[in-house]
């Protein structure tokens, strides 16, 4: 994704803070970016850094939780990042996380996920690990479209239900809550391609849809069916695909079949497959070396991408980006959450939104400063010079989250 987005030397970027341990790890974070600028540009390059309102703070000034101005400065601005955003608690309030992403239509979420060599992991073999996820990000059940037990919602639902005769398919109709889960083709096609796109522009050689299409029929295998088919509209040449494969085994044998996938490899082509949810939980802490780039939907993604974060040590690390490729749009965020418990204790680990920030610079096609931080994270946490989550050893040098942010932005 490097240079999706062409930006002027001196760019303004939208910040948010973000709320419970945001501040400080925005503030960690800020050192790096403008250090890891300068010295790739040498004074050439520099961002101006635009700070939003959004979140708590955001609600105790404005009364909202995210204000109309600081909508309108993202549509303004294609790129920006943000720390974590507490979610409204209470009836009719919606994620911001979630509002912001379908407001801007920022349709694919993009989780990197990468082992840092001596970050601590619960598996054995965790350099193994090195899948991308593309997880839709506007539709799904997180379309938010809920009846609660007993509603007018609800008994509407079920008299539509009683007309199609599929009621009876409701175990217990008088005590059950709703909700709906669209998924289309359109929005299914336009993740597939961000995520073969990315296949094809970084050197990966295999795509694995990922998909519960065996009870999902209609939904979740209309997924995997739009995917295979977007693949074998847009980019024939380019790829080679399973149901392809099982066609040729099916007509002329498996020797066939296994030499048109090889001569497929051969030729570079990207290979595409799926895989039943369940089965790539398991295949994923078994085999993670089998999957290189993974297309989902929202609810399998955003469960997959925090399994897969934690085999390499957690969503301390776990950078993401939310895009729209065909707007340029882009928010770029910690996976994580506010930690509300360790606020103003500056103890957390600012690495997610560092990294989140270097794939915001590869976006803008600022790939030098990129590699500068990600080297310097790598010779850090190698190096034992770690915040207190990746502290395994006695000999750890542990750092506060702004010392670590100054630890990076010293050693680039
Ligand atoms: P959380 O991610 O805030 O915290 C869970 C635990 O993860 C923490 O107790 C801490 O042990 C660990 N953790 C989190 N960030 C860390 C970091 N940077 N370094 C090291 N360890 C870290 O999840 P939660 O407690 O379920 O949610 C708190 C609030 O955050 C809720 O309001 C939730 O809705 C919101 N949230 C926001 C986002 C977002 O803005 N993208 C994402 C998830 C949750």
């Amino acid at each position: 994704m490097n240079g999706i987005v062409k930006t002027s030397d001196h760019p303004t970027i939208p910040f948010i803070e973000g709320d419970g341990i945001g501040p400080e790890i925005w503030h960690a974070a800020q050192i790096v970016f403008d250090a890891a600028v300068k010295k790739a540009y040498q004074g050439t390059r520099k961002v101006e850094w635009i700070p939003l309102m959004a979140g708590e703070a955001a609600f105790e000034q404005t009364g909202q939780w995210l204000p109309d101005e600081t909508l309108q400065a993202l549509r303004d601005n294609l790129v920006a990042i943000k720390g974590p955003l507490t979610t409204p608690i209470g009836q009719g309030h919606r994620s911001i996380n979630v509002t912001l992403r379908q407001k801007l239509d920022l349709y694919a979420c993009f989780r990197p996920v990468t082992y840092y060599p001596g970050t601590p992991s619960p598996v054995t073999h965790p350099e193994r690990v090195n899948i991308d996820v593309f997880r839709e990000n506007t539709e799904d059940i997180y379309a938010g479209i809920e009846a609660d037990i007993g509603s007018n919602e609800a008994d509407e639902i079920k008299k539509l239900l009683a007309t199609q005769g599929q009621l009876e398919k409701v175990r217990f109709p008088d005590t059950a809550a709703f909700a709906v889960k669209p998924v289309s083709s359109e929005g299914s096609k336009r993740l597939v391609k961000a995520a073969l796109e990315y296949a094809l522009a970084n050197d990966r050689h295999t795509l694995t849809l990922v998909h519960k299409g065996n009870i999902m029929k209609k939904t979740e295998g209309g997924f995997k069916k739009w995917g295979y088919e977007l693949a074998q509209e847009e980019y024939a040449d380019q790829i080679f695909t399973m149901p392809e494969y099982d066609k040729i085994k099916s007509a002329e044998g498996n020797e066939a079949a296994d030499k048109a996938l090889n001569e497929a490899k051969r030729n570079g082509k990207i290979i595409i497959n799926d895989v039943i949810t369940d089965n790539f939980f398991q295949q994923a802490l078994l085999f993670p070396e089998h999957f290189e780039v993974v297309a989902t939907m929202n609810l399998n993604g955003d469960y997959i991408s925090d399994a897969l974060a934690a085999q390499v040590g957690g969503i301390g690390i776990a950078p993401g980006g939310n895009i729209n490729y065909q707007t340029g749009h882009a928010i770029f965020e910690a996976t994580h959450g506010t930690a509300p418990q360790f606020a103003g204790q500056n103890k957390l680990n600012p690495t997610s939104i560092i990294l989140s920030g270097t794939m915001m610079f590869d976006y803008l096609g600022w790939p030098e400063v990129a590699n500068l931080i990600r080297s310097s994270i790598r010779n850090a946490i190698e190096n034992k010079h770690v915040t207190e989550d990746f502290a395994t050893s006695s000999e750890a040098d542990v750092l506060s989250t702004s010392g670590f942010g100054e630890y990076i932005a010293e050693h680039l």
